[in-house]
């Protein structure tokens, strides 16, 4: 009896399910230990003022080296993390090392760096998340406005009170909230309605057509003006060419972060690159 039905029941999965289940059952299970085993390290992508060309500021961003596995991309292990729960302890890490590193920062060239974390929507949930956010930032004595946090509107979706809440505290405290990825979702607009942003996030996808075809352009250039008359800071994320930034430029963008300035780097890295620019 269970035989047959453990082998109806395998014949429904074909090889290829199979493959993608067992590698992300692996990802979980290694996940497990990798803070531990201090496998995780933060890299930073400095983020750039256009009409100042300087430095303003960095988004944290999370790499995990596995000694078998490799190098394994967030896209492919924070989806994990969230369902799994893993997202809490290691969102915990994040905050203290970028925070640490952001003091550190500060310290040796400017006070005005900000930092820019990724929040995602099961870290909101967690009650000690703000808790832990304060202290951290009374322990390294950075300035509640230094911070930044990004949300993706998949932490908006349900509409959960808590997450209302949170918001709302975070505002208070001073801490900036910024939204990730503008333009992938399909309510970005009412969320920001609703939602106390200070920062938007162009996505990457629109930044890649601004030069090649006018619809990204005008999309882009709408989304500018839209944001600041809703006085909302605006970042152009993944530029990567001259040209882009040009066109960014001449379209009032204010910040931007992209490979043609530098991909994400160690903080050892970071703090040579922006030293050299000073
Ligand atoms: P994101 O927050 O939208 O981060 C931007 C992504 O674009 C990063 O990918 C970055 O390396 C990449 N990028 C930056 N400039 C360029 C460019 O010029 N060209 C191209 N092709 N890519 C560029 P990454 O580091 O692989 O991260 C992917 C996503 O994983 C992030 O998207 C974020 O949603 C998530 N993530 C990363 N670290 C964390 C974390 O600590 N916590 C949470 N909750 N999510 C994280
Ligand atoms: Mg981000
Ligand atoms: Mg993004
Ligand atoms: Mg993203």
């Amino acid at each position: 009896q269970a035989k047959a039905l453990g082998r109806n029941t395998y014949s429904f999965f074909t090889k290829e399910m199979n493959i993608v289940i067992q590698r992300r059952l692996a990802i979980e299970a290694q996940l497990r230990g990798a803070l531990d085993r201090h496998e995780l390290e933060l890299y930073y992508q400095p983020q750039f003022e256009i009409r100042k060309n300087s430095i303003i500021g960095a988004e944290a961003l999370l790499r995990w080296n596995h000694p078998t596995l490799g190098n394994i991309p967030p896209d492919e292990f924070i989806p994990i993390a969230e369902h799994s729960g893993l997202i809490v302890p290691i969102g915990q890490y994040v905050i203290e090392q970028a925070l640490r590193f952001l003091s550190k920062w500060q310290l040796s060239d400017q006070k005005s760096y900000t930092m820019a974390v990724n929040l995602s929507p099961r870290q909101l949930r967690d009650t000690e998340l703000l808790n832990l956010i304060k202290n951290t930032l009374a322990d390294v004595n950075i300035s509640f406005g230094s911070l930044e946090l990004e949300i993706t509107e998949g932490v908006l979706m349900n509409g959960q009170s808590y997450i209302n809440e949170a918001l709302i505290e975070i505002n208070a405290l001073g801490i900036k909230l910024s939204m990730d990825d503008f333009g992938t979702g399909y309510s970005s607009l009412s969320y920001l309605r609703q939602y106390p942003f200070d920062i938007l996030k162009i996505d990457r996808s629109f930044i890649n057509g601004i030069t090649l075809n006018k619809s990204d352009c005008d999309l882009v250039k709408a989304t500018i003006a839209m944001s600041h008359s809703l006085g909302l800071t605006v970042v152009a994320e993944g530029v990567e060419t001259k040209e882009q930034l040009t066109l960014l430029s001449d379209l009032g963008c204010d910040f931007v972060q992209g490979y043609y300035f530098s991909k994400p780097i160690p903080a050892k890295q970071l703090l040579d690159f922006s030293a050299a620019l000073l």
